[in-house]
């Protein structure tokens, strides 16, 4: 793709954000409507915080997981919160956040309780319109709609939405492409980094170029098996790969037996793991 950003990057995120999340464990309970009887495997009980350890995964960029698809990312001088799930204060110890995505409505990507004290005047909250159509009223951010396939710059990040979505037929309910669920790619002009939203592998991730590091989702029935994702990451082939979202109803997919297929299927890609769900 184009570049859109060049230079004007500097200071360097260095250092450790070593803040044992679990002392934070929200308690209480959780209204099922955020799931939309589809996925109901956030819920607050359950919801299995990491111990919270950010990781340099570029040049000047760092993610540290919170727990499955929610994840803070600090790329060089700016702070984003990637499907923020859970209590506020576990991502705005890290700042004021510059960009929020939400990819999706399902309870485990957007959190309508919670939202909200996340956010501020200067952050800029990105996500497809079926997410702003569910916004709590009253929130205070720069809110930008994006479908797949379009790109909005951020300064000094490019963000591309891509199409997000099931594409076998038994699964179609959980994200029907009609909805326009979104996976997206932050670029500064020297990485890119894609995050893949709930998808299986679908022609659009196929189509991505030169993504330094992915994060894919891996869950069955929500998303896709070991296999498929393994087929699309060697279809599309980052530099390297981390699977995310891969805790299933029965407890979490083999993501060690992703690896050992995509690195059987290329010498090019590193797969590599973080703790999305140890306490
Ligand atoms: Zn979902
Ligand atoms: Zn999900």
């Amino acid at each position: 793709m184009q570049q859109y950003i060049i230079g004007g990057i500097i200071g360097l995120f260095i250092g450790v954000v070593g803040t044992n999340l679990m002392d934070q464990a929200r308690q209480g309970g959780h209204d099922d409507h955020k799931d939309h009887g589809y996925e109901d495997h956030s819920h607050d009980d359950d919801m299995m915080l990491t111990n919270a350890e950010a990781v340099v995964i570029a040049p000047g960029v760092s993610i540290t997981p919170i727990s499955h698809a929610s994840a803070v990312v600090q790329w060089n001088e700016t702070l984003i919160f990637a499907d923020p799930v859970g209590e506020a204060d576990m991502y705005t110890e890290f700042g004021t956040p510059d960009i929020v995505f939400i990819t999706h409505r399902h309870g485990d990507h957007f959190d309508q309780d919670n939202l909200p004290a996340m956010l501020s005047e200067s952050t800029t909250l990105i996500a497809p319109q079926d997410v702003v159509d569910q916004l709590p009223e009253g929130i205070v951010a720069n809110v930008v709609v994006m479908a797949p396939g379009e790109t909005a710059t951020v300064n000094p990040l490019t963000l591309e939405a891509v199409a997000a979505y099931n594409t076998r037929p038994e699964a179609q309910d959980f994200h029907p492409q009609s909805r326009g669920d979104i996976g997206v790619v932050l670029d500064d002009g020297t990485s890119r980094v894609y995050f893949s939203g709930d998808t299986e592998g679908t022609p659009e991730m196929l189509a991505l170029q030169n993504i330094d590091v992915a994060f894919v989702s891996m869950n069955l029935p929500y998303t896709m098996d070991v296999e498929a994702a393994a087929e699309a990451v060697l279809g599309f082939a980052p530099k390297a790969v981390y699977p995310y979202h891969f805790r299933t109803p029965d407890g979490f997919s083999d993501v060690e037996r992703f690896k050992e297929l995509v690195e059987a299927g290329s010498e090019n890609i590193e797969v590599k793991m973080l703790d999305w769900y140890t306490e």
